[in-house]
């Protein structure tokens, strides 16, 4: 059997930067993935979005991965000349009570690491913005959107230039501890039986699925899964906006925002929608609930203006009763397994956290 000494898997954009924090630390690595190229489940099916890190649960890893990886995603870019733009985002308050709420958001913010939200009144807001209705907003200056493709191909670049190697159409059937080594069964187009000393699942929506499949991972540490699917509507009409707008949060969700890609395209989502079986429809009729939302902050949005375009799905590893989850990380210190690293549930903002994810399994692994 050959022997290897890491193996990923998943060439989503977390499997990528783990790949390329490996290799770069002198490590042999081969990235096993099922699809035939990098990035074509959850890493392209996404807002392409750099968060802040406004929202999550204070000392959250979400929080702090976010933050840190969100400096470090804009040095990468910036060093490296990825497609990206520092375009801020406003949440816009349309009532009383949300105004009351920015104060909060902000307090909350603050205590995430994110020092440099601002206060604005509604006409600071529309200075900014002419066309937002809203009574007053926060600005979150260092917000941004990023070419999240030109990012992996990056990434995939500098790992292979460290050495890693890529099977494509190889997926994981089931791997087994033995001692302190993992053997590996892949199929595919070339089935190939591998041992390493290291594996890290990386396998996005079937990291759950992945764990279940290697003899000796206990079950019990194994977290549900579900599947929470976020539907996008783009806009026939241009939209007159340079900042990502987002009405105030209500509870179970951040309200139908506007995102821009690189391109000043704006579209609308993702929504939340929990299905049982992975689909990527997206049906028109939920434009209904689309329409009154936006138009509390962009009432002139012309009847019509919204067209079905893609959804993502969502990692969830926590029910629809449960409000937040977080990155569950686990080393061999948490399930028993020597050499095996699981990430479940790296839901939003994984792509904004993927380079301080990258760093944290290279703590795991002891690198
Ligand atoms: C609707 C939506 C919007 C989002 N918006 C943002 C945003 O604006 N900003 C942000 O920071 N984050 C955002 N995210 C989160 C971000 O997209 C994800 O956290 C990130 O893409 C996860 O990357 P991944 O590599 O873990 O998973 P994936 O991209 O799903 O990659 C996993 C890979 O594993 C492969 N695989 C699965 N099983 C096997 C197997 N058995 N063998 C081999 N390969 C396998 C798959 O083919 C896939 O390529 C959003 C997510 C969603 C759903």
């Amino acid at each position: 059997m050959d022997k290897v000494d890491c193996v990923v898997i998943g060439a989503g954009v977390v499997g990528l930067a783990v790949a390329r924090k490996l290799a770069q630390a002198g490590r042999e690595v081969i990235v096993l993935e099922e699809a035939e190229a990098i990035g074509t489940i959850t890493s392209s099916r996404n807002s392409e979005v750099i968060h802040a890190g406004i929202y999550y649960r204070a000392g959250s890893w979400m929080a702090r991965m976010c933050v840190s990886g969100k400096h470090a995603l804009y040095r990468y870019c910036g060093e490296r000349g990825i497609p990206h733009k520092n375009c801020g985002k406003l949440i816009v308050a349309t009532s009383a009570k949300e105004t009351e709420k920015l104060q909060s958001i902000k307090a909350h913010a603050e205590a995430n690491g994110v020092l440099d939200m601002q206060l604005l009144t509604g006409e600071a807001a529309r200075a900014l913005e002419p066309a937002l209705a809203c009574d007053a907003a926060l600005l979150s200056p260092s917000t941004g959107i990023i070419d999240s493709h030109a990012y992996m191909l990056s990434l995939r670049g500098e790992a292979e230039a460290a050495g890693a190697a890529f099977a494509f159409h190889t997926p994981l059937i089931r791997a087994k501890a033995v001692g302190d080594l993992i053997e590996i069964e892949a199929g595919g187009e070339a089935p190939m039986t591998l041992q390493c000393g290291l594996l890290v699942n990386a396998a996005g929506l079937s990291a759950t699925n992945v764990a279940r499949h290697i003899d000796g991972m206990p079950v019990d540490r194994i977290p549900p899964a579900y599947l929470a699917k976020g539907n996008y509507f783009s806009c026939n009409a241009k939209a007159p906006f340079s900042h990502l707008i987002y009405p105030v949060p209500e509870p179970g969700g951040l309200g139908v925002h506007l995102t821009l890609d690189m391109a000043g395209q704006a579209r609308f989502g993702p929504d939340v929608e929990w299905i049982e079986t992975i689909n990527y429809e997206v049906d028109p009729s939920r434009a209904e609930r689309f329409y009154p939302a936006i138009r509390k902050y962009w009432p002139t949005l012309p009847d019509g203006a919204l067209m079905p375009s893609y959804s993502g799905i969502r990692p969830k590893i926590v029910p629809p009763a449960v409000a937040t989850q977080d990155f569950l990380m686990q080393g061999p210190r948490d399930h028993g397994v020597e050499g095996l690293i699981n990430l479940f549930g790296i839901e939003s903002p994984g792509l904004t956290s993927s380079l301080a994810i990258a760093d944290h399994v290279a703590e795991l692994a002891q690198i």
